[in-house]
């Protein structure tokens, strides 16, 4: 069974991609799962955990792929080898985590190590694993390891736009115009290739429309973040 696959999306750009399930979820053993330990108000209008994603066939395979890293990470890492020695990937982008997210450094590790290993192929992700990523990728990045980060998370209020390449959620092409954002609805590439920031168009699933109510995800995530500390209890004289 290969690990990477081709979705339609990306097909068309010669992409590949690298799936585990979106955020979290409960394995057929019992075990509970997180694969997005850092998402955010994303969690609540995710397309992956939308329809085809949902299919229990599709779903069973990201369960899979998940187990498999969480399970015998030497054993994936060398299986992701072997399959990436294939002269198609030669020249060819892998869009690592079309769903999920970098849940361990353990996990990221490996992926840096998978990069170096084979420099003749291309890298690229979106991910809200900030800190896991200040530490361990930006001081020596693999040269054909690219990345943006997306607002929409538990650690947005520490991107800092004018120095991170920053992807953000608008409800429509126009009004990421308007915020003099760039889309990259022409190729998901343009994430990681093209001017910077990047702004991502909504899906169009009427109930998640509703829920992101013509916001962007950076403001959304802001806005939870602020009404969860005015939440929070105020230490008192007793405390
Ligand atoms: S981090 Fe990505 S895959 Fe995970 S829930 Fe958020 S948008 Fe979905």
């Amino acid at each position: 069974m290969p690990l990477l696959r081709q979705n339609n999306r990306l097909k068309q750009h010669g992409i590949w991609n690298w799936s585990l399930p979106a955020w979290a979820g409960r394995f057929e053993d019992g075990r509970t799962y997180n694969a997005c330990p850092s998402a955010g108000i994303c969690a609540k209008t995710c397309y992956a955990r939308n329809g085809t994603y949902r299919i229990p066939a599709v779903l069973a395979r990201h369960e899979a792929n998940l187990r498999h890293t969480l399970d015998d990470l030497n054993g994936w890492k060398a299986a992701m080898l072997d399959e990436l020695d294939h002269p198609k990937f030669t020249g060819a982008w892998v869009r690592v985590h079309d769903s999920g997210d970098f849940h361990s450094a353990a996990y990221l590790l490996a992926w840096l190590d998978i990069a170096r290993s084979t420099p003749e192929t291309g890298f690229y992700c979106y991910t809200k694993e900030l800190a896991l990523f200040r530490e361990h990728v930006e001081p020596d990045p693999p040269p054909n390891f690219r990345w943006v980060y997306s607002y929409g998370g538990t650690q947005d209020g520490d991107l800092d736009p004018e120095r991170d390449r920053v992807a953000d959620v608008f409800p429509d092409e126009q009004a990421i115009q308007d915020a003099g954002w760039h889309s990259q609805a022409e190729s998901d590439l343009l994430a990681v290739l093209g001017p910077a920031p990047v702004g991502i168009p909504a899906n169009h699933i009427p109930r998640f429309t509703r829920l992101q109510n013509g916001r962007r995800w950076s403001d959304w995530q802001a806005d939870t973040d602020a009404d969860r500390a005015h939440r929070r209890p105020r230490p008192g004289p007793d405390t």
